[in-house]
């Protein structure tokens, strides 16, 4: 009786473990096949988070093709800076500073403006042709 319940159970163990090979497989297989799909969306989104500036958003959509409820990432947009006052004006040899504000979420900053540079125009005086900046004035010597 002993040995019989023993070789009983040695039979059902024996099948467990082969359903469970079996299983593993399958979830292996299915697994595969998941990944191995490029996922298209049905119509719109199940949940949306719209991304900001700073913060990506996400959308839940339910794929066409396997049936899966996944998740697209949105990148953060970044800042829409824009000006909203220059603090100094830049010259030809030294930049300037502006105050932005970001037109979608208010962030504000400061920023350089880049300098000129000297906006040199060529002309002759006494015979000798000179190259002067048409706004400070710096020479320039051939
Ligand atoms: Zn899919
Ligand atoms: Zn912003
Ligand atoms: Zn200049």
């Amino acid at each position: 009786m002993r040995f019989f319940k023993s070789k009983c159970f040695r039979t059902i163990a024996a099948i467990v473990i082969l359903f469970a090979t079996l299983l593993g497989t399958a979830v292996v297989a299915t697994r595969k096949t998941e990944a191995a799909c490029d996922h298209e969306p049905v119509g719109m989104p199940l949940r949306y988070v719209a991304p900001t500036c700073t913060k990506a958003g996400w959308g839940e959509f339910r794929c066409k093709k396997c049936g899966t409820q996944y998740r697209k990432i949105y990148p953060a947009t970044g800042h829409s800076l824009k000006r909203e006052k220059v603090i100094t004006s830049p010259t030809c040899t030294q930049d300037g500073l502006e105050s932005c504000k970001c037109t979608e979420c208010g962030y504000s900053c400061n920023r350089k403006i880049p300098k000129l540079g000297h906006n040199f125009v060529t002309r002759t005086v006494n015979g000798q042709k000179i190259s002067e900046c048409s706004r400070c004035g710096y020479r320039k010597n051939y």
